[in-house]
């Protein structure tokens, strides 16, 4: 099916969550990455709305894809690989991407690379830099994970740790929802807080009694509800500021205190931060001083890499298909939400 041609381009497609995303590479390098967010959908509500997500894709698909081929110049006729999202996420959203592709794939007689989206965010530094040194460890903070991971080699992912309730952004997000901030809530508390002081507001936080690396931050949340209701905090109050710029201090260490323990164990060579909450310019710094203090080299994707994007997919199907070729549209390859 593949042929005896060595494939050159590359189109990836990822529709995990809330953003439709398109992308061709050649021979692992982005040419387009085209994203369109369904922030202004999702943002009367607080939250991602499931069936709305997956009916915006289902709209959205066919533009972006067609955008993401433009923008590169290739022709769909010209496209070598497929490669798509198959999980985790929201599953009615997985599926119309899945699908998509599973039938472009398909009707052109093209060899289909199914992806972890969480493995395919560790994978968008390496887009940006070839000379990360290997073991690893990646720290993954999105909307709706928060995993720790240690990789000894390319494409040998250990998770160490994920959150037993809440992921980070979820917690910035319902904290910013509760007072009515607006939606996405992370960049909002991001802008809100600049010039605040991080020391003003205290967080009594439940301890986590297992020795392992696993996260959790429903406490966290529940701590700054009660603390926004024994304050009388809201948007308008004079210390919305110093408590936002405290809250935000506080889900930036608590992310990072496990990441410094894992360190002390494993000894990686290099230290990635990733996801979408990887945007946030607290933590970038917090973890970049954490680095520092090891003399590690420490790589961040650049802002529009850390959100959910099918060039990072791509990248991780590229690397993928080199160790081990597929050559046939697998029809079974399935969806999976967690
Ligand atoms: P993702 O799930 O990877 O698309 O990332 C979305 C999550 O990232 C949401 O929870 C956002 O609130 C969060 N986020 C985006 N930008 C920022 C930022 N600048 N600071 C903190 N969180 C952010
Ligand atoms: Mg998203």
């Amino acid at each position: 099916m593949a042929g005896k041609k060595k494939p050159r381009f590359l189109l990836a497609v990822e529709t995990s969550c809330d953003e439709t995303s398109a992308a061709v590479l050649e021979r692992g390098r982005i040419l387009s990455n085209v994203i369109l967010s369904q922030d202004e959908i999702h943002s009367p509500y607080g939250g991602v709305v499931p069936e709305l997500a997956s009916r915006q894709h289902i709209k959205s698909i066919d533009y972006v894809i067609g955008e993401s081929l433009t923008q590169a110049g290739v022709g769909l006729g010209e496209i070598d690989l497929y490669a798509v999202t198959q999980g985790p996420g929201l599953i009615g959203s997985l599926l119309v991407g899945l699908t998509f592709a599973k039938g472009l794939a398909f009707y052109f007689k093209k060899p289909l690379i199914g992806v972890d989206h969480l493995q395919a965010h560790i994978e968008a530094p390496f887009l940006e830099n070839d000379r990360i040194e290997f073991p690893v460890l990646a720290l993954l903070v999105s909307g709706g994970h928060t995993s720790l991971y240690f990789l000894e080699k390319p494409l040998d992912y250990r998770l160490l740790g994920k959150t037993r309730d809440d992921a980070a952004g979820e917690c910035l997000d319902k904290v910013a929802k509760f007072l009515k901030l607006g939606y996405p809530g992370g960049p909002v508390i991001e802008r809100l807080a600049r010039g605040g002081d991080s020391s003003r507001f205290h967080f009594s936080l439940p301890r986590m009694k297992t020795a392992g690396y696993d996260f959790s931050f429903s406490g966290l949340k529940t701590a700054a509800l009660k603390i926004i209701r024994e304050n009388g905090l809201s948007a308008e109050h004079p210390a919305l500021r110093d408590f936002l710029a405290s809250f935000e201090e506080t889900v930036a260490r608590a992310l990072l205190e496990n990441m410094h323990k894992a360190l002390e164990e494993f000894r990686p060579a290099s230290l990635i931060l990733c996801g979408g909450v990887a945007r946030n310019t607290r933590l970038r710094t917090r973890f970049s001083e954490l680095a520092e203090g090891y003399r590690l080299p420490s790589y961040v994707p650049s802002p529009r890499l850390c959100t959910d994007n099918a060039g990072m997919v791509g990248a991780l199907a590229w690397k993928k298909y080199q160790a081990s070729p597929v050559t046939s549209t697998d029809l079974d390859l399935d969806a999976y939400p967690r």
